[in-house]
């Protein structure tokens, strides 16, 4: 595999991954049970392709990242949503992995305390948008409060409503002033998940991240798929696009999130900044 150092480079492998047609278009109906979470897109019977393929990705994320923090300029927030067992603790550790974890921050959301409770539910989310220079990722996100939230009815039917419209007016908020916003919903079949539950209670180094409240989750997933198409098709823009993931492959999984995510900073067509004036020739004494 070439290595990814230059523009050039990227973009030749880039080619390679069509993940655009993963992308949702703003207002596009989803019927998720119609999307193949198996789908490998052209690396079908390649895996060892697109993990060499993922390899020179990887590195050019971290190059990237290096120079997103070097130029401060811009900012990067990538949301994860996914079922349980989806892979969004996979992605993290092994997309971002390499990067310079000065640059980077992961912010998880869990359920609410009573302090975040007692507040409206962008509040506690607000606090965790990346700096200038930062990337953060989410993992789990506002989106909960119209997911978990409207699965569970945590609060009424009419006040979940209303959010899809403050969901993408905060995220609009984000991207006017700086900040590139990338959505990953990583889509596993309800097959996958019972076999990465089971393994997961068979691990004795994985069974602490079980809940039972997993199950009930389980049980309800055609709700929570409801509830994920919804979102994805009102909160789905040019701006902060959603991409639903096939993830049943998580090889495949993580080839397209770096591509996704290599795309979007290539974009920013960033620079490293000019070395400070009276640097030229300078030579350290022995
Ligand atoms: P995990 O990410 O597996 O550690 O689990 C975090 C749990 O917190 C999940 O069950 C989420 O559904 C739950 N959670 C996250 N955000 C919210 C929210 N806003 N309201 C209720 N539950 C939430
Ligand atoms: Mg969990």
């Amino acid at each position: 595999m070439a290595d990814a150092r230059s523009s050039d480079t990227v973009h030749a492998l880039l080619k390679r991954i069509d993940h655009d047609r993963y992308r949702v278009r703003p207002g596009q109906r989803l019927d998720l049970a119609r999307i193949d979470p198996e789908d490998n897109g052209d690396f079908s019977g390649r895996r060892d392709d697109a993990e060499a393929l993922f390899a020179a990705l990887n590195d050019r994320l971290e190059a990237l990242q290096e120079l997103l923090f070097a130029e401060g300029k811009h900012r990067i927030l990538v949301v994860l949503q996914a079922m349980d067992c989806g892979g969004k603790d996979g992605v993290i550790r092994r997309v971002f992995d390499g990067v310079n974890p000065a640059g980077v921050d992961v912010a998880s959301f869990k359920v609410p305390t009573e302090v975040e409770l007692a507040h409206d539910y962008l509040w506690r989310v607000h606090p965790h948008v990346p700096a200038n220079g930062k990337m953060v990722i989410f993992n789990r996100s506002h989106y909960e409060d119209v997911l978990v939230v409207r699965v569970l009815e945590l609060v009424p039917e009419a006040r979940w409503r209303k959010r899809y419209d403050h969901i993408r007016a905060f995220e609009q908020l984000l991207v006017d002033e700086g900040t590139t916003v990338l959505k990953f919903y990583l889509h596993i079949s309800k097959d996958e998940q019972a076999k990465r539950l089971q393994e997961r209670l068979d691990d004795p180094e994985k069974r602490w991240k079980f809940r039972l409240g997993d199950l009930a989750a389980r049980k309800a997933w055609d709700a929570y798929m409801a509830a994920y198409e919804e979102a994805l098709t009102r909160t789905s823009t040019d701006d902060a696009p959603w991409y639903v993931i096939p993830a049943n492959d998580k090889w495949y999984r993580d080839l397209v999130c770096v591509a996704i995510l290599v795309d979007a900073l290539e974009r920013l067509e960033m620079r490293f900044p000019p070395v400070e004036a009276g640097t030229e020739g300078v030579v350290i004494d022995a």
